[in-house]
């Protein structure tokens, strides 16, 4: 990565050289293009029965799910919902609607109805694949807007099985021209500000982000075909689905899912498996520095830990290097509108970045950090917003021209809202967020979301959600209330009304009363002078 006087901007690269990226290719085309090299390889193996599926079945049975969802009336174009949690059934419906043509659009499966309601309208999505246990959730929803749902288990009344979107035959899989500019992936994310946005990516930037990881002679991430990758982070999160699904589909590793973390389990299958590669997030990191089991397993075969969407101390690095000394330990620094990782430790070779730093650029990509107030950009050493610039980066957000022109600016610099610097070894360290974003376990709460509902109580004049740190979460979210004229709306109330309507990590953890919310002349919350009080230390 070089600092370069670019006329007035210092502009970092990677010190790798660019690579050929071939992203004219559609996602599927691409992920499949050497399965021919590795057809009876294990591609998936399903934890929790397992069942394995060769690269051959699982690039045939992908096709197969293209068929069945044009007989499901799925056209190109068209968005399907996936509410899974991480299964095999996920990877053919990604893949399946890669091949069709379609967009997928991936939601938590404990959000609530509402929720979820919400990502469906907002996506026009035609067809929601799902478990039994989750269709209960959308049913009065879909039956309303005419959405079929498929569940992958059993089937309950008025559902259809997976089965019957394998079921077609291969040459029913309608002939799709695909561009590189169309949309295969519409994650949401609220980004720098707002409520959640539908994050519209491209095949383009899909194969650029995969590439930029597992491609060229120099691999950033270093997955290979005798790697097994663990797969526990959530694959509805761009993490899991580009970091651990396409780079393996494409490096032709084996991916192990794990349908939900629990940490005996994962140690039994990371010594049953001889996993390799190993893609965390802090608190499952933390489970692993403190499990008094880890010494009972064998995990010697774990050749490299990843750590990314959201902050890893230097304790936790220290922690969990000392209980898996085999292992690489790097960061990685990522964002859903920047598709996977801005930044990647083991960039130059498998060697570990500084403790706290989260890596180096990764190749065919720009970085630049600027200065929040004046915009111009800074050399190495200071701190101002990380802005990054490459084919990965996100189209736009869905029918937000406004958003997306506040975060990808007129010279295509994608802004990430968050603070940090370069140092003299091309290390990133980010030290602060501008933006409103809080993370519980690497998931996004967005404040603008618990706030419009906050401020709907009739009991409630005015409401600020701030992110206060918590060891085991990283932050939680609270909210400032200023209660309307006379009301005695107390602190559980308000936190009940909000428990009904969201998915468990956006709950409020705390909430403080105020006289008013303190804002700046244009009416923007001034969240940092909230924060600061929360540091200041909260009543009990
Ligand atoms: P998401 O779009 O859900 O992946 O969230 C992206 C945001 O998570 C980033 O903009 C950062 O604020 C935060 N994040 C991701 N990775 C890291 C990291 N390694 N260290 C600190 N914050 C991170």
């Amino acid at each position: 990565m070089e600092a370069n006087q670019d006329g007035h901007e210092f502009i970092f690269r990677s010190t790798l050289p660019d690579i050929y990226i071939p992203n004219h290719l559609p996602l599927h085309t691409y992920c499949f293009e050497n399965v021919s090299d590795f057809k009876d390889r294990p591609c998936l193996i399903n934890a929790p029965t397992g069942r394995i599926y060769t690269y051959a079945e699982v690039h045939l049975t992908s096709r197969k799910v293209a068929a069945g969802l044009n007989k499901f009336g799925i056209q190109q174009g068209d968005v399907i919902l996936l509410l899974l949690q991480n299964s095999p059934e996920f990877v053919f419906a990604f893949l399946g609607a890669s091949f069709r043509g379609a967009i997928t659009t991936t939601a938590n499966p404990f959000y609530t109805p509402a929720e979820i309601a919400k990502q469906a309208t907002a996506s026009k999505t035609k067809l929601i694949i799902t478990q039994a246990v989750y269709a209960e959730k959308v049913k009065d929803f879909a039956k309303e807007s005419d959405i079929k749902i498929i569940t992958i288990d059993t089937t309950p009344e008025g559902c259809f099985h997976f089965s019957e979107l394998t079921e077609a035959d291969e040459d029913e899989i309608p002939a799709v021209k695909i561009n590189p500019e169309d949309v295969v992936a519409l994650p949401f994310s609220s980004g720098t500000t707002g409520l959640p946005k539908g994050v519209m990516l491209t095949h383009k930037s899909l194969v650029t982000s995969t590439a930029q990881h597992v491609g060229g002679e120099n691999p950033n991430i270093y997955f290979h075909e005798r790697d097994v990758i663990l797969c526990v982070l959530p694959l509805f999160h761009i993490y899991s689905l580009n970091c651990v699904l396409l780079c393996s589909l494409r490096a032709g590793a084996a991916i192990l899912i794990m349908q939900k973390f629990e940490i005996v389990t994962l140690m039994e299958l990371v010594q049953k498996y001889r996993v390799t590669i190993a893609p965390f997030v802090p608190p499952i990191v933390l489970a692993i520095a403190k499990s008094p089991d880890v010494d009972k397993y064998d995990l010697s075969s774990i050749r490299m830990v990843i750590s990314g969407a959201a902050p890893m101390g230097k304790k936790l690095e220290d922690a969990v290097r000392a209980r898996l000394p085999n292992a690489k330990l790097g960061q990685g620094y990522g964002m859903t509108e920047a598709v996977l990782a801005l930044n990647l430790a083991f960039a130059k070779e498998p060697r570990e970045t500084k403790s706290g730093a989260c890596g180096t650029v990764v190749r065919n990509a720009e970085m630049k950090i600027v200065d929040p107030e004046t915009g111009t950009s800074l050399p190495r050493n200071q701190s101002g917003e990380i802005c990054i610039r490459g084919s990965q980066i996100m189209k736009g957000y869905l029918n937000d021209l406004e958003a997306t022109k506040r975060t990808i600016d007129k010279e295509g610099w994608l802004h990430t809202g968050d603070i940090g610097y370069i140092d003299e070894d091309n290390e990133l360290f980010i030290v602060d967020r501008l933006k409103e974003l809080i993370k519980y376990k690497g998931f996004q709460v967005a404040p603008a979301e618990l706030e419009a509902m906050l401020i709907s109580h009739p009991n409630i004049s005015d409401a600020a959600v701030v992110p206060m740190k918590d060891e085991a979460a990283g932050e939680v979210p609270v909210a400032f209330i200023v209660r309307s004229n006379d009301s005695k709306i107390t602190e559980d109330e308000i936190k009940q009304f909000i428990s009904k309507q969201v998915v468990f990590y956006k709950r409020l953890a705390r909430v403080l009363f105020v006289d008013a919310i303190p804002k700046a002349p244009s009416g923007k919350i001034l969240r940092k002078d909230l924060r600061a009080k929360l540091a200041a230390g909260v009543p009990n």
